[in-house]
């Protein structure tokens, strides 16, 4: 699941073993002992809806590239979830919105034994944008953009397991 050999803050080799106060075997700097802990990523987005439509980006490239999502990504480090929530919809939709409710936290754990996935260890949080300002333009990861009335939704292309997830609680609480 992480392929980490050696330690992020000095480059000595890690360790596999179980820290002190811990339960569970992590992977330890053998020079400084530096635990490199394993969690999941975090990504926030938003459904945008304007005149009853709902923008949905097409992916322009993997994973679930060709496939429709509403604006999201990863959090960046120095930022919250409601900033990133923001930011993700204006990249990829060119849209400025004002965050509503909290649609909810879809969170992925990654299976025993499950290879690599980038839908797996990841915790997607969604909220419906209020106010939603500006021209629908598709960019960063999207290669086209398209407003969708809830009868229109194409639930057969969707991106991600959370895609569909956020979309279903966003009509259940229209
Ligand atoms: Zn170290």
């Amino acid at each position: 699941m992480h392929a980490a050999v050696f330690c992020p803050r000095c480059a000595a080799p890690l360790v596999q073993t179980v820290p002190a106060l811990d339960t569970r075997p992590r992977k330890v700097c053998s020079r400084c002992a530096f635990v490199v802990y394993v969690n999941p990523k975090i990504a926030a987005g938003t459904i945008p809806l304007r005149d009853g439509k709902i923008a949905m980006i097409h992916r322009g490239i993997e994973p679930s590239k060709g496939l429709w999502s509403w604006p999201c990504g990863y959090v960046e480090i120095d930022e919250t979830v409601e900033d990133a929530a923001r930011r993700e919809t204006h990249e990829e939709s060119g849209l400025v919105v004002t965050l509503g409710p909290l649609l909810g936290a879809y969170s992925y754990p990654v299976r025993p034994g499950e290879p690599f996935s980038p839908a797996r260890g990841i915790v997607v949080m969604s909220w419906a944008a209020q106010r939603c300002e500006g021209d629908l333009v598709a960019g960063d990861d999207a290669d086209d953009a398209a407003w969708f009335a809830p009868d229109e939704i194409p639930w057969d292309e969707l991106a991600f397991e959370s895609t569909r997830s956020a979309l279903l609680d966003f009509l259940a609480k229209r």
